[in-house]
């Protein structure tokens, strides 16, 4: 490719709205231009790196036993309906009416549309296990585009389904695809870490996610250096303290004038906040909740809508918690009626706590559960934080940030189920397939590359998908035989098949120089009237700082053994 034919501008500086280092860098190199919020071209230089990483997740894939296919964007709603998670998708699932007034749903996600294609299709245990896959556009109506192509409306992705008879199946097929997933990043150079993950909106049990670990990440991750446990921060677990055991005592009303906030209280009490609980109030799909955990520590708003199977859930507001018939700052759990309350797990971990009387200025000392109150749910929705103790080991939890990059679901039959996709099992008899799932986000995957892999010159792409494997360089293009022996130079390596960047442009060393660093491309090959004196060609790593003189006679084969090399060493 000639450079001064190329499609898309290098910029000096980034557009003043792009936060992240991948947002400024894809801009700046001229490989993604944006449209609007979340929605974004990829220009020729940025979509040669797409359709890279695209055939690296498609070799994997296919070498796992998945077969390709192509499913539609437009989508009937009826689907959704049928699997209830147009409640859960909520606001985010893009829908249209066509002509007829018939609702259609453009696609987020394919579970609905793949489990309906297989119900019609199999029929036996024979026809099982069934890994189904393709590279598709997905949108998903965000509330909150940000970072580039690291949350966006409108994406590709590569989403998985397996089918398997039973658990035993998917918990291999799970493995496969987790290893195929390992050896995606691998080829990419991009180290992952594995860490346990919520499941969301998707719904199902098992669900592992594949984080790049990056400053600029969204996600954060809670992870133990001691054991290796590691998970989302919105699905983390902790060990919670056990209290140095009492026997319950009575209750007993104490005066605790203006003391609202749970440090207040337990000051003026005299205990510590793991002996006081906290009251909090939430309103999920329009019910007011009364949350009721352990002084010390915070609510994970993503357990409690888990754990109340919600779509929307936010925080009450003070009228709302005194129409509830509660007294905010002294609200509490005992005595009230009806009113749906949800328990953390800690507040079983003592015995007297501190809790408010549900009356101007008072708390009760000595409360105790079950003795003194009944709770609707009893479960973890406590936040894990750094320093708390590790679930497995006790030893204490770290926090870092990431980006996600892969995310593998076990599914099980809660869809199979709602679709009537059944088999016949050898005794004759039907049962519900069981279903994982799996994706990856191509530009995000993308874009994390470019966060993992850059300096503050530009992007370093890792040789497999780099747009280009070397751009050649000739400087000073007025001196007689400069540019006829870079013409030279430039259909030789075609024709060897070596992708090269011919940066043809007459403009000054310090420009080329410039963009050959901002585009990243693995090899600069530059050819100025000094090298080409002595009849040869200059070449330098973009990791490096050392350049090499290499003779211009039998270049290619010279190129050609060094780059297989690098691709070797790299993969
Ligand atoms: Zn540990």
């Amino acid at each position: 490719m000639r450079f001064s034919k190329l499609f898309g501008k290098t910029l000096r500086q980034a557009p003043a709205e792009a936060e992240s280092v991948s947002h400024q860098l894809l801009l700046r190199a001229g490989m993604i231009a944006q449209e609007a919020a979340g929605i974004y071209s990829y220009l020729p230089l940025g979509w040669r790196v797409l359709k890279k990483i695209e055939n690296v997740i498609r070799e994997e894939m296919d070498k796992a036993g998945g077969q390709e296919l192509m499913l539609p964007v437009l989508q009937p709603f009826e689907l959704w309906q049928q699997s209830g998670r147009y409640v859960s998708f909520g606001k985010s699932l893009f829908t249209l009416t066509d002509r007829k007034e018939h609702t259609l749903a453009l696609g987020p996600t394919h579970e609905e549309v793949i489990t309906d294609l297989v119900h019609r299709y199999v029929q036996s245990y024979r026809e099982l296990p069934l890994l189904l896959y393709q590279i598709q556009t997905k949108l998903r109506d965000e509330p909150r585009p940000r970072g580039g192509l690291l949350r966006v409306r409108e994406f590709i992705m590569k989403d998985l389904y397996s089918f398997d008879a039973d658990e035993a199946g998917l918990d291999e097929s799970y493995q496969k695809m987790s290893q195929a997933y390992t050896n995606i990043y691998a080829r990419l150079s991009l180290p992952t870490l594995v860490v346990e993950a919520d499941s969301g909106a998707i719904g199902g049990k098992d669900s592992h996610e594949f984080i790049v670990l990056t400053e600029g990440g969204e996600d954060e991750i809670i992870h133990c250096s001691n054991c290796g446990y590691a998970a989302n921060a919105e699905k983390a677990q902790f060990a919670k303290k056990k209290s140095n055991a009492a026997a319950p005592l009575s209750l007993e009303e104490i005066a605790t004038p203006e003391t609202k906030t749970i440090e207040e209280v337990s000051g003026f009490v005299g205990v510590p906040p793991s002996q006081t609980l906290k009251a909090v109030f939430y309103f999920s799909d329009g019910e007011f909740v009364f949350v009721v955990i352990r002084g010390d520590l915070e609510v994970n708003e993503t357990k409690l809508r888990n754990a109340l199977k919600c779509a929307e859930l936010r925080p009450a507001t003070e009228s709302e918690v005194i129409e509830a018939g509660l007294v905010a700052g002294f609200a509490s759990p005992i005595g009230i009626k009806g009113v749906k309350v949800v328990a953390d797990d800690s507040i079983t971990t003592g015995f007297n706590f501190v809790v408010g009387a549900n009356k101007l200025g008072y708390h009760l000392r000595n409360a105790n559960y079950p003795r003194d109150f009944q709770v609707d749910l009893m479960t973890d929705i406590a936040l894990a934080r750094v320093g708390d103790s590790c679930p497995k080991c006790r030893s204490k939890l770290s926090l870092s940030r990431g980006i996600e990059v892969g995310h593998v679901f076990k599914l099980g039959t809660f869809i199979s189920e709602k679709f009537g996709a059944s088999f016949l099992d050898n005794d004759g008899k039907s049962r519900p397939i069981v279903m994982g799932s799996y994706g990856i986000g191509l530009g995000r995957l993308l874009a994390a590359i470019v966060e993992q892999s850059h300096d503050d010159k530009g992007i370093i792409w890792p040789f497999s998908i780099a747009p280009y494997q070397v751009y050649l360089c000739p400087l000073n293009l007025e001196k007689s035989a400069v540019l006829p022996t870079a013409e030279k130079i430039y259909r030789e390596l075609q024709k060897a098949g070596i992708e090269v960047l011919f940066d043809d442009r007459d403009d000054s060393p310090g420009v080329k120089f410039n963009d050959a660093d901002l585009l990243g491309i693995p090899l600069r090959l530059t050819l100025s009237p000094r090298t080409l004196q002595s009849q040869s060609i200059e070449a330098k790593w973009r990791t490096e700082k050392e350049t090499q003189l290499l003779p211009l006679e039998n270049l290619t084969v010279q190129l050609k053994k060094l780059l297989d090399e690098t691709l070797r060493s790299q993969s």
